[in-house]
């Protein structure tokens, strides 16, 4: 899955930052039979070109829709009503970091008809295993009930006389169980277990290991509308009619909730997926489309059944279905795939760019892997309702509009880059995830951070001059270690069972960390030995389950036959077992190096202090002023025990400086003895070009973090920063500018933060100078051209403000178009310095565009006034959903948050509006975690501290729990920052700060 959605990390990381079945299916004429607005209507007519072909009895009809609508009733009310827990009755004390936050203890395995479940284990029995599906969804869009038919062949491994399996919402009505000579086996009772979302059939006779047998079930369950399992999604029609569409997103654990099944990844079987829909609307599976037959005596007048063909073996949170009225556009890559993208009737026009850039992606990954792609299509699909950014569902890639679609005359240089991205990311996944597959979610990281590092491989083979590894360590390498600093991070190999705790890992360490240690195992190895390790391991695992060792063992052998063998396995379990990374410290004594490696973490207290026993196989690499372009790599460790150790080396003695981390490779921070500090500023100030643009990068993010843990001398950044005045590069702009911003957050209410102003202005004119908002320069330049407009007008540098709002008042009065890769600035300054009158044309704006990328530029700028009524009522509308849909509640409250008008509103609406975020949301999900670090983590005040700590003491945040702890952390660190650097920072920068 693509992450871009969840992982969005902040503005400055870059471009990178959904039981009667006669009613008609899929005829959704009604009104509304969606969910925009939070509710659901139903007065059939005016919103379908066909009407619907309407056969339930009117009675069974108005009895069904009776009951929704008294309990959507009863869920407004709650969502109305309920009052956070926390009020009224704070406890005494605080929540800490490392405390455990409140969690509903698990239940005693019982049934919901009272009796015990005698099956009482998360995972399912190994007795087992499904081989081969036939699945019939009938989702009815009028009642948004879903019937179901599903049989399955499964072959037992051992003896057993009971079979369980994994349903969520759904209630069987026939159950028959056979053998290989289709004789029944009788069945005596069927329990649920909601808890662990497991169904139990317990037989009158035992089933023999090494028979197969067969399950066939009839079952009801419902369209969800909460963008999980099979779920109905709609988008506006140019005519402004409503149309539906319904869709799926399974992973990780919601497969069960469309059909009964054994939903763990280590449990492939085959499918054959059946949808019976309309007659005027297209079905899509995973695989192509085998006939069609008309059903309409047994499902109701009007209705065809589509049967596709028989896939592969793969893992049910990979199955997909779409049923839309959605164009396609298409392409046959070099291989005879028939490469597909759909959308809406009128936006596939939009496609054309994604479609070219999708089969060079699939050209060159084929090639890559060396594995041809098994099936005979691949369609990409955008969907107007989607949680994530994008779903690598086989066959049949899943994304948000915004992740596929763009109007070349409107999308910017970021956003083009992130619909590669997205693309390369989900096409990778088609070999390393899907084919072979991990064998538990404890290895989700192997697969998301594989991906996540592929993306980048593949577009910077399609777009060579965009510097993508570069920005890579930008955008995967520094935000992992942010996190990573954290003594609440995980390591990413990690225990998981239950669905929350799944859910709680496709985070910034499953998919940056893993694609930066990834990153640095190729740097060791070689581009072409890593590739043949891969082709190695999707050869010997193809179409089954692996885990990492699996991983581990194929690369080491394509060292063996190399002059230098690289015990992988030894090496890569330091980092992927244990939290978090070291920092390596180097101290010179003559022309000796001593260096030593420690856990590094941001807030070291005695509490929460670095683990003293972890080590990591480090491969050192620096450069020195003797030989500045060559790269020296020595191990980290006992040459004899291949044990992790501190290490010594030489070097010249006329040395003047040394640099290590070359590139930013290596997943670790270096500390320099102060002389050695100030020598590489020399260098910087005098010859910054000596150092590549990730190395000068690397100095600055190490530095400044350094000095946010309390181990360097605030002023040792600073006075680095300094030579940005002569740079031109965009990774270390980028990067400077993170920091420069987060010092702002802190400063927000202090004096310093004027003389930081100034000194940020001193810094970006040169460049500002040259490159003002001319635009039309190559795509990495505009993108550090955006960097510097966007930080010229954030710190107030008049000249850029008084051009960006010369440009929206031109824009707003309707003299000129503003170019793409520049008018979000021009917008949010027109909002940040205008009133009710900009804020509401923006408004109107965003509420007619159907360009994604536009709708997600008037999103965040909407969150850029300096009114706190505006804001406020910015917040409203998101939670009310007028107009703003679920999946785009979390751009609207990270972008107020960052609005430092609008950071305590925010986490006011939070606490006031919990009730409504957990319904909405659900407690297994990952945007509740997002919502929390976007709402308090950049808090610097004790007293905040002691406000977020207070609300959540007796709140269970389900998967959001890590990202709780996290913040708390992150919050921490900041007050210890402000209370040791304060006075230090102020003297500073009013020092180095031209007047202003
Ligand atoms: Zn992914």
């Amino acid at each position: 899955m693509d992450s871009s959605a969840r992982r969005r990390p902040d503005r400055n990381a870059g471009p990178n930052a959904y039981h009667e079945d006669e009613v008609t299916v899929l005829t959704g004429p009604s009104k509304s039979a969606g969910i925009e607005d939070g509710k659901i209507n139903y007065e059939k007519g005016e919103f379908y070109t066909n009407p619907p072909v309407a056969t339930c009895s009117r009675r069974q009809a108005v009895v069904i829709i009776g009951l929704i609508l008294v309990t959507l009733l009863t869920c407004s009310l709650i969502i109305a009503f309920v009052r956070p827990s926390h009020c009224g009755h704070v406890d005494e004390g605080g929540l800490d970091f490392h405390e455990e936050v409140a969690v509903t203890a698990p239940p005693e395995a019982i049934a919901t008809n009272g009796e015990p479940f005698p099956w009482n284990d998360v995972r399912l029995p190994d007795s087992i295993v499904p081989l081969r599906y036939s699945v019939v969804l009938h989702p009815n869009l009028t009642t948004l009930f879903l019937r179901g038919q599903m049989e399955v062949v499964f072959a037992v491994q051992k003896e057993t006389n009971f079979i369980v399996f994994h349903g969520k919402d759904v209630t069987l009505t026939v159950v028959m169980v056979k053998d290989k000579n289709m004789r029944e086996i009788l069945t005596t009772r069927t329990l649920y277990y909601p808890y662990h979302q497991q169904i139990y059939i317990e037989l009158k006779n035992y089933l023999l290991p090494g028979n197969n047998y067969s399950l066939a079930l009839r079952y009801e369950g419902m369209v969800r509308t909460d963008l999980e399992g099979l779920y109905l999604s709609s988008y506006k029609a140019p005519s402004g009619m409503k149309r539906y569409l319904v869709t799926t997103h399974f992973q990780p654990t919601s497969a069960r909730s469309a059909f009964p099944c054994w939903d763990e990844p280590n449990f492939k079987a085959r499918f054959k997926i059946g949808a019976v829909r309309q007659r005027n609307y297209v079905a899509l599976s995973n695989m192509p489309l085998d006939n069609t037959e008309d059903v309409s005596i047994f499902w109701g007048s009007g209705l065809v059944q589509d049967n596709f063909h028989e896939s592969v073996a793969m893992s049910t949170y990979l199955v997909a279905l779409v049923v839309s009225d959605y164009g396609r556009i298409q392409e046959v890559t070099k291989t005879g795939v028939t490469l597909s993208i759909y959308a809406p009737p009128h936006m596939t026009n939009q496609a054309e760019f994604a479609l070219k850039a999708a089969v060079k992606l699939f050209d060159y990954f084929q090639s890559f892997f060396g594995f041809s792609y098994p099936l005979p299509k691949l369609d990409l699909i955008s969907m107007p309702d989607f949680a994530a950014g994008a779903m690598e569902n086989w066959g049949l890639a899943v994304f948000r509009e915004s992740a596929l679609l763009m109007d070349n005359n409107t999308t910017s240089s970021s956003a083009k880059q992130r619909v590669v991205l997205i693309i390369a990311h989900e096409l990778a996944h088609q070999w390393f995830g899907n084919l072979v597959t991990m064998k538990w979610w404890d290895d989700l990281w192997l697969s998301e951070g594989f991906a996540s590092f592929a993306e980048y491989i593949g577009v910077h083979h399609i777009f060579p001059e965009w510097a993508m590894m570069d920005q890579f360590i930008h955008s995967k390498t520094m935000p992992a270690l942010r996190t990573d600093a954290l003594s609440t991070s995980h390591p990413v190999s990690v225990t998981v069972a239950d669905p929350i705790e799944i859910e709680a890992i496709f985070d910034t360490i499953s998919y940056n960390k893993g694609a930066s240690i990834l990153y640095m195992l190729q740097r060791v190895l070689g581009e072409e030995i890593m590739r043949r390790g891969l082709m190695l391991y999707l050869e010997r695992h193809q179409y089954g389950n692996a885990n990492m060792d699996d991983l581990w063992h194929a690369l080491s052998l394509g060292t063996l036959n190399s002059s230098h063998p690289v015990p992988v396995k030894d090496m890569m379990d330091t980092w992927t077992h244990q939290l978090g990374y070291p920092l390596v410290t180097l101290r010179r004594h003559g022309n000796m190096i001593h260096a030593s490696q420690k856990h590094f973490l941001l807030v070291n207290s005695s509490a929460h202090g670095a683990n003293s026993s972890h080590k990591w196989h480090v491969p050192l690499s620096f450069t020195t002023s003797a030989a500045p372009n060559i790269e020296t790599q020595i191990w980290m460790r006992d040459p004899l025990s291949l044990r992790a150790s501190d290490i010594n080396f030489e070097i010249p003695m006329n040395v003047s400086w040394i640099k290590a981390n070359v590139n930013a490779s290596g997943y670790y921070r270096v500390n320099y003895e102060p002389a050695i500090w100030q020598a590489l500023i020399r260098v910087l100030a005098n010859q910054p070009t000596t150092f590549s643009p990730a190395d000068r990068a690397q100095l600055i993010d190490d530095a400044f973090t350094l000095a946010w843990a309390g181990m360097l001398n605030v002023t040792v950044p600073l006075t680095l920063s300094q030579y940005l005045v002569n740079e031109t590069d965009y990774l270390p702009w980028s990067t400077a500018l993170t920091h420069l911003r987060k010092l702002d957050t802190v400063l927000s209410i202090r004096t310093a933060r004027r003389s930081l102003h100034c000194f940020v202005r001193h810094l970006v004119t040169p460049l500002y100078s040259i490159m003002g908002w001319t635009t039309k320069v190559p795509h990495i330049q505009s993108l550090l051209q955006r960097e510097i407009l966007e930080a010229a007008v954030y710190f107030g540098l008049s000249s850029a403000v008084n051009e960006a709002r010369r440009l929206f008042t031109q824009w707003m009065s309707g003299q000129m178009q503003l170019p793409p890769d520049i008018r979000d600035i021009v917008y949010s300054t027109g909002i940040k310095y205008g009133g009710w009158t900009e804020w509401d044309y923006c408004w109107q704006r965003y509420k007619e565009t159907t360009v994604p990328d536009e709708r997600l530029n008037f999103l965040r700028a909407l969150a850029a006034s300096n009114d706190p009524w505006i804001l406020q009522q910015y917040l409203d509308f998101a939670m009310e959903r007028n107009s703003i849909r679920v999946q785009d509640i979390r751009t609207v409250v990270e972008s107020v948050a960052r609005n430092p008008v609008g950071s305590l509103l925010v986490w006011r609406q939070l606490q006031t509006r919990w009730n409504m975020i957990e319904v909405t949301f659900g407690r297994a999900s990952f945007t509740i975690g997002r919502l929390i670090v976007a709402a308090v983590s950049h808090f610097h005040d004790p007293l905040d501290l002691k406000s977020v700590q207070t609300f959540f003491r007796n709140v269970n945040v389900g998967s959001g729990k890590r990202s709780l702890m996290q913040s708390l952390e992150l919050i921490q660190a900041n007050i210890n920052f402000l209370s040791k650097n304060d006075r230090q920072l102020e003297q500073w920068l009013s020092r180095n700060s031209p007047r202003c």
